[in-house]
């Protein structure tokens, strides 16, 4: 498996215009996936759970460290149930990867087909990536931030001055523009 082949076939199935979308992977793929990633930690770099493999039980939002089947092209974005574009991440990175691209991305601009190009390929290659030990953040410095919210990370760590700064202006520019929009509205 390789990143290569994931922005090869975002590519295909993007120039192609098939928004079809791929079933979940078939049960005897993912117990495979999963079993095998039972007691091992989660890749996700900013993730500590260790997976679990829930044998027969229907994994929703209960089991947050349950070893899940991930799509590492999501199948929103023309992921397909093969081997190499399966890998075992836990239940939390799985629905939360999934969450940002939904909401960021898909409902943002209304449907996947009206995203701009670069900005999906941009968020397959940080989802690719961020469970690769060779991970970077400083390349997407908006989704990192995006996920440690949603994981919870930063009341884990303390922030340094530069991030509680970044956080601050980042805070402000928020408030400017709910309160454009609100005098827009009014006017
Ligand atoms: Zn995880």
């Amino acid at each position: 498996m390789s990143l290569d082949r994931v922005r090869k076939r975002l590519h295909e199935w993007w120039s192609r215009g098939d928004w079809g979308i791929c079933g979940h992977a078939p049960d005897d793929m993912s117990r495979k996936i999963k079993k095998a990633a039972h007691g091992k930690k989660c890749p996700v770099v900013f993730c500590d759970h260790i997976m679990t493999y829930y044998e027969g039980e229907l994994i929703d939002d209960k089991y947050p460290d349950a070893a899940t089947t991930e799509h590492m092209l999501p199948r929103a974005c023309g992921g397909v149930n093969e081997e190499w574009c399966l890998e075992a991440r836990c239940n939390r990175c799985n629905t939360l990867l999934g969450q940002i691209l939904n909401e960021d991305y898909i409902q943002k601009y209304g449907h996947i087909s009206k995203v701009p190009f670069g900005g999906l390929k941009e968020f397959v290659d940080f989802h690719y990536r961020i469970s690769s030990k060779a991970f970077d953040e400083k390349f997407y410095p908006d989704l990192v931030q995006r996920f440690k919210q949603k994981i919870g990370w930063d009341s884990q760590t303390q922030l340094n001055d530069d991030e509680m700064s970044e956080s601050q202006s980042l805070a402000s520019s928020l408030i400017s523009e709910v309160s454009n929009e609100a005098e827009e509205v009014i006017s």
